[in-house]
């Protein structure tokens, strides 16, 4: 992949007009996805936005957060975004390579295809390569949009704590290298990838999270657990999915497909759609852009 790799920049200051972190408030009368059709579905290409700054180098990045101690541990640390203020839903799906499942849950796909519900897909760098055909197939359909997932899948740490028994990563630089490398693969799939970052098994340190925001991208995680990590059954699934309101964050998994995922969304999407719950990306969400 390094003879694609192109030259890193860094986003724009992201003005996160919709999406907010959980000590943020959620004010009200944040724009929405504007008309769209019956799920929120079926809008342009992604946003483009003005030409981007350079990347902070690592030597920045460490510098600036040298001696820096994390005083915080989990799922929703400062900084991290759990929900959005708009009328919609937010999907959001990991697909993990690696341990975690490299598979490609087609049919949780053609789920959402057939519903016209749009979603951010967070791919690791693992299962990029496992699934290049699938990761270029999404990269090109309009309904999605890419995000980044990390590289080699650790918790996002700056002293190699621990989640799941999955070692997190153990400095400022590996911080650095696990959410960039997978932004290289990400630009070499689409020109704009969602400036959104989750880190394997979804947790952080607090100083850890403040790098990702550091290098222009924002952290993410999620208000609705859908999948239990691809563990529930598919009417698990459709009860929690289905709990899903305007503003939330569902997290799920498409690189389970002997998961009960899929089944349960093509039970809870028609649901939804049915009381009139529409759908969103995180970028449409929060008009980061903009
Ligand atoms: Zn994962």
């Amino acid at each position: 992949m390094l003879a694609r790799r192109r030259v890193l920049t860094a986003l724009p200051a992201l003005a996160l007009a919709a999406c907010a972190a959980p000590t943020a408030s959620l004010s009200s009368g944040a724009k929405g996805p504007g008309p769209a059709p019956a799920h929120g579905a079926a809008e342009a290409p992604g946003p483009t936005g003005p030409a981007r700054p350079p990347l902070p180098a690592l030597e920045q990045i460490e510098g600036r957060f040298a001696g820096r101690v994390p005083a915080m541990w989990g799922l929703a640390v400062p900084g991290v975004v759990t929900r959005c203020s708009v009328a919609s839903v937010a999907l959001t799906f990991d697909a993990c390579g690696g341990p975690g499942g490299a598979g490609y849950d087609s049919r949780l796909i053609a789920a959402l295809r057939k519903y016209r519900v749009p979603a951010t897909l967070f791919l690791n760098s693992r299962w990029i390569a496992a699934n290049p055909g699938a990761a270029a197939e999404l990269a090109a359909d309009p309904l999605f949009e890419l995000a980044d997932h990390g590289t080699a899948h650790r918790p996002l740490s700056v002293t190699g704590r621990a989640a799941y028994g999955i070692p997190g990563t153990s400095s400022v630089a590996a911080v650095y290298q696990e959410i960039l490398s997978n932004r290289a693969h990400l630009e070499g799939l689409t020109r704009a990838p969602g400036p959104w970052y989750r880190p394997g098994t979804a947790y952080y340190d607090d100083v850890a999270a403040d790098v990702v925001r550091a290098v222009g991208l924002v952290p993410v995680n999620f208000s609705v657990n859908g999948d239990g990590g691809a563990t529930f059954s598919p009417a698990q699934v459709a009860t929690e999915v289905g709990r899903a309101r305007a503003g939330d964050i569902v997290i799920s998994h498409m690189n389970h497909p002997g998961a009960g995922t899929a089944r349960g969304y093509e039970a809870a999407l028609p649901r939804l759609i049915g009381m009139g719950i529409s759908f969103t990306t995180l970028s449409r969400a929060g008009l980061p852009w903009e």
